[in-house]
């Protein structure tokens, strides 16, 4: 069965595919617009449990499970990109599932992502498939060093990556990520690193926020600022390719695109490399920096209400709060202008993102 999605009601009950803090906060804005929420998640205490009217703490492949959640919801999307594609399909034929579990099959695969980028024209690292020891060895030689090589699935903040420079050996590499699918990237020598989280409408209204600058620490985000420190035609390009790529999906929600700024003679050029199909985290500013929040613009476009035009009240600043250092919170309350967001996760541990802060100041 296929769905035409229409626009809820206020009183609808909105099923959320994972239980973080993007599923907290993505609960916390439905919430503020009258929606009921129903989290599903396998992890006990998830900290998206605490705000919604009703959970189910189950597999992603318990079909008996999947099949009650279902009864219980108008409408179904989720807060990360690995929901498998058999529960995706499993819940697509009984209530509509937005964004459209198809784009998925793209963006949990950096090898298909990178192939549809490229297609449809958009700059990325050269790159190349790698499926055995001998493929990396041919494709160093198309790619050149110094490479990255990526897992195809799976990865995150850095994980399932290993670099190959000059002298490196690639079998080493092959190891380290384990001797699965991969792809091969050149290395970037970017200046920067910068996203663009944009919306699109069942409608497909665009709705763009500006351009934040990151900065990782450990490969994990740290901080997050907007405007990034580009031009305006630069910022304006950045803006474009995202609007492109959720155009092209015909993608309902929010949807990140990690980039790179690359300086190419005397100009700067961006190349893509990543999307997330879902809210981000270099959008948490947009919390309390924007009259609109990612979580709200989210939440408007698969209910299919119309998006909001965001409107930046500053310059902002988003920090997170990794590991043990969310135990500085109190610090924080005291800051004038920074608001102080804690995920109510139940344990540290080193990496974990547990809070963040965001400052807002005037320009
Ligand atoms: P990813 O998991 O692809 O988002 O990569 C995590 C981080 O690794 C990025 O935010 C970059 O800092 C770095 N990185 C990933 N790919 C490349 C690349 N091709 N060249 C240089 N740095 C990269």
């Amino acid at each position: 069965m296929t769905f035409t999605p229409r626009p809820l009601d206020p009183d609808a009950t909105i099923g959320i595919l994972g239980g973080g803090q993007l599923g907290r906060m993505l609960a916390l804005a439905a919430a503020r617009l009258g929606f009921k929420c129903h989290v599903l998640c396998p992890e006990p205490l998830s900290c998206a449990f605490d705000v919604v009217r009703r959970v189910t703490e189950a597999d992603y492949t318990d079909k008996a499970a999947l099949d009650r959640f279902a009864d219980d919801i108008d409408l179904i999307t989720y807060e990360f990109e690995n929901v498998p594609a058999e529960t995706a399909a499993f819940l697509a034929a009984r209530k509509p599932v937005l964004p459209d579990p198809k784009v998925l099959a793209t963006t949990q695969d950096r090898l298909a992502e990178k192939t549809y980028l490229t297609q449809l024209g958009i700059p990325t690292a050269r790159f190349a498939a790698v499926d055995t020891p001998k493929a990396l060895t041919r494709a160093l030689k198309e790619v050149g060093r110094p490479a990255v090589l990526k897992t195809r699935r799976f990865g995150y903040d850095g994980k399932g990556q290993a670099a190959i420079r000059a002298g490196d050996d690639p079998d080493a590499a092959w190891r380290e990520i384990g001797a699965q699918p991969a792809i091969l990237e050149s290395f970037v020598g970017f200046e920067r690193e910068i996203s663009v989280v944009v919306a699109r409408g069942l409608d497909g209204q665009i709705a763009c926020f500006d351009v934040a600058e990151n900065e990782h620490r450990d490969h994990i985000l740290k901080v997050s600022r907007v405007p990034a420190a580009i031009a305006p035609a630069l910022a304006e390009e950045a803006r474009r390719i995202a609007c492109r790529i959720a155009d092209a999906f015909a993608y309902t929600g929010v949807l990140a695109v990690e980039m790179f700024v690359v300086a190419e003679g005397r100009r700067q050029a961006v190349l893509v490399n990543e999307i997330a199909p879902r809210v981000h985290n270099s959008g948490h500013w947009t919390l309390d920096g924007c009259s609109v929040s990612q979580f709200e613009q989210h939440i408007r476009a698969v209910a299919g209400w119309p998006l909001a035009l965001p409107v930046r009240h500053g310059r902002a600043e988003m920090i997170n709060l990794i590991g043990a250092e969310v135990e500085e919170w109190p610090k924080w309350l005291a800051v004038p202008g920074a608001s102080l967001h804690l995920y109510g996760k139940s344990s540290v541990r080193p990496g974990r993102k547990m809070g963040h802060v965001t400052r807002v100041f005037a320009e």
